[in-house]
């Protein structure tokens, strides 16, 4: 499924997984969660801190064929696979299972989804009702009425459409447009003329074709058909926001009525459409990317029915691949995963399913996942870490030079107000309006969809939940959320690397204790600092002080602008800028945090011949340690916010003075150090 988080910011990305079934005991031998066997103390922490303190794991861990890359995200993420396995096991082996319940939920669609017999045997007969929508269209109105069909189910063809919280007004609950429509990952891949993006446009007019083969078009007809999508693709892609654009919430925030719908997009009947997918009485709408709407708008008038219907059959079979039989997943496969991320092949179908499931039934599986892995001495441990990081981004932000006195005020009841979420939801969602049956995969997939559309759409005009997640427990990953103010910790990631009870403080605050820093400071970067304490979206800012925070972060932008991860490949400064201010943020606030925590203590013996500094600066990096394909790696730097992990690391570590206060050896003229005046301080 193609979900987006708009407002989220997450502490990182993880993709891929490993390919033999494994004991979790022997994954976690293999992979300590912190170990000086990482290293490669042959190199000088000066020249690269992250192939210093990760370079023996690096050259140990090759990258699996069914992954595009390994890291401690993967390792985690793949034990986490391991524990969910069990689960469902455990909820498909119960006799007598009440009819309806999660558990007897999760086993079906598990098992639905394994069934690769009864999936062959289908084929596209499950998807019948859909082409045969498609097959009735006659003119530009029913494009509209099956486009607003395929919306209810999540297929996407035009926008996304979901409920969230109004920017300006973080009580409410708004209905969301925002642009979709393009079958490459982002909107730079139809214009870049670099060899590597031409090559991906040429061998995705390929893919298109041949899945249209596979829908039966005569080889002619699907050359043909292959053409018309990748120009009406261009067509969406050129009116769409840059990603850069989409960082920008006043950019994105244009909040209009039903009247005003018409106003931008006169060609869409929005009445017939919002009625369509169920939610006749919309009144209001936030449309994130006006230019996209006008330009879809009057596509409906130059654009003809019949290739409209090429592009819905596109859409389907395109939203729906992976879950059909093998010839459809494995040319979804070539061309998403081979293609443009280098993977060369595909994962064992248990995963694949496993993911599925624990997504579409996130929070039933997340209770059960919870009640036994989740230990409940880790919720306070956590706590407690917590109220230490707050105490230490307080004195950052009071001990602040660049900033002025009324700015702060305001700073500090944000930090004050921000709220904190670990482990788990206090309120489990229903799950009892979901239709799982053993009859079909795709069918389980498309009603999930159907359901989140429904849960999501639901809320509109309903007061705020405080209590909802963004996030499954079992996902390895947290966030900040600008609207509500908070931060949000699943059980997921609670665990080694990055949270360890038996590691000393030094370790873990370089782990969870960075991750709760950055998700903090992301309340205060170039995103976050435009939302008040109260979520909303207002300037708080003095003047002089919005000044000054620009020119210390144009120092950042600047910094990473230069940092080329392949031949010709750079770091977008500033597509990155927020997670990096995070990542610098949160590691200085992980610090002070830590040396807090030794007051009126005795200062740790060295461990394994490192000082407790070393420790705090070595797990930093460990945690980052990853070997990524050049395929996914340039796919990355061109879609994602979040900076290679090398430079998580070596962007951070050299502009912090305590790293060279910990770190005596390195000296000017090593190759990554940087001159006092280049080191930027924001929080
Ligand atoms: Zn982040």
């Amino acid at each position: 499924m193609k979900k987006i988080i708009v407002v989220m910011l997450s502490l990182g990305l993880f993709a891929g997984c490993t390919s033999n079934i494994k004991k979790n005991a022997d994954i976690e031998n293999k992979y300590p969660p912190f170990s000086i066997q990482n290293m490669d103390t042959t190199l000088k922490p000066g020249n690269d801190f992250f192939s210093y303190t990760n370079g023996s794991w690096l050259k140990n861990n090759p990258i699996p064929a069914d992954k595009n890359s390994t890291s401690a995200f993967d390792e985690l993420f793949e034990k986490n696979r391991h524990d969910i396995r069990e689960i469902i096991e455990e909820s498909a082996s119960i006799k007598d299972v009440q009819p309806g319940s999660n558990t007897e939920k999760i086993g079906t669609f598990f098992n639905s989804g394994m069934d690769s017999l009864s999936i062959e045997q289908q084929g596209l007969s499950s998807l019948k009702m859909f082409f045969d929508k498609i097959e009735s269209i006659q003119n530009i109105s029913d494009v509209q009425s099956v486009a607003a069909f395929f919306q209810s189910y999540q297929i996407s063809p035009f926008f996304y459409l979901f409920s969230s919280q109004d920017s300006k007004n973080s009580t409410s609950m708004i209905a969301q447009c925002y642009q979709a429509g393009i079958g490459l990952p982002e909107r730079d891949y139809y214009f870049n003329n670099d060899e590597s993006t031409k090559g991906i446009r040429e061998k995705y007019l390929i893919h298109l074709t041949k899945m249209f083969e596979l829908l039966k078009d005569e080889p002619s007809v699907a050359k043909r058909n292959a053409e018309t999508i990748m120009k009406m693709e261009t067509q969406l892609a050129k009116a769409s926001f840059t990603n850069v654009e989409n960082q920008d919430p006043q950019k994105t925030y244009n909040k209009v009525t039903i009247d005003g719908m018409y106003k931008l997009a006169p060609d869409i009947n929005w009445h017939s459409y919002f009625t369509q997918v169920g939610y006749p009485g919309l009144t209001e709408v936030n449309i994130f990317q006006p230019g996209f709407m006008k330009e879809l708008s009057s596509m409906m008038k130059t654009v003809q029915a019949d290739d409209w219907k090429t592009f819905l059959r596109w859409q389907l079979i395109n939203s729906t691949a992976a879950y059909l039989s093998k010839g459809f997943a494995d040319q979804n496969f070539d061309f998403y995963n081979r293609t443009v991320l280098g993977q060369e092949k595909m994962e064992p179908r248990w995963k694949l399913v496993l993911d599925v499931t624990s997504n579409s039934l996130g929070e039933a599986i997340g209770q059960l996942y919870v009640k036994k892995y989740f230990p409940p001495v880790a919720k306070q441990k956590m706590t407690e870490l917590v109220m230490n990081l707050k105490k230490s981004l307080k004195q950052s932000i009071e001990n602040l030079t660049w900033m002025g006195p009324q700015t702060k005020q305001e700073a500090l009841a944000k930090l004050d107000r921000m709220g904190v979420k670990v482990g788990y939801p206090d309120k489990w969602r229903d799950y009892s309006g979901l239709v799982i049956s053993s009859q079909s995969y795709v069918l389980n997939v498309l009603n999930s969809w159907a359901f989140e559309f429904k849960y999501s759409m639901d809320k509109i005009g309903k007061p705020v939940d405080p209590t909802e997640w963004g996030m499954t427990p079992q996902t390895v990953n947290a966030y900040y959320d600008p609207n509500r103010n908070e931060i949000v910790f699943p059980a997921g990631i609670l665990q080694p690397p990055f949270f360890n009870m038996d590691a000393d403080d030094a370790i873990n605050y370089g782990a969870i204790g960075m991750a709760i820093g950055h998700e903090m400071t992301h309340g205060f970067d170039n995103f976050g600092r435009q939302f008040d304490k109260d979520g909303n979206l207002r300037d708080w800012w003095t003047k002089e002080d919005s000044e000054a925070f620009e020119t210390h972060t144009a120092i950042l932008i600047d910094q990473y602008n230069q940092y080329e991860v392949l031949d010709s490949t750079f770091v977008n400064g500033k597509l990155t800028l927020g997670e990096n201010i995070a990542d610098l943020g949160g590691c200085t606030v992980a610090y002070n945090a830590y040396k807090l925590s030794l007051e009126g203590k005795e200062t740790p013996e060295p461990i394994d011949g490192f000082t407790n500094f070393q420790r705090f600066f070595l797990s930093y990096a460990q945690v980052w340690r990853n070997n990524i394909r050049d395929e996914a790696l340039r796919n990355q730097v061109k879609t994602n916010e979040h900076s290679p992990a090398q430079i998580r690391v070596n962007g951070v570590v050299y502009n912090m003075p305590e790293f060279y206060a910990a770190f005596t050896n390195v000296k000017p003229g090593d190759r990554f150090y940087r001159e006092v005046d280049q080191r930027p301080v924001i929080w």
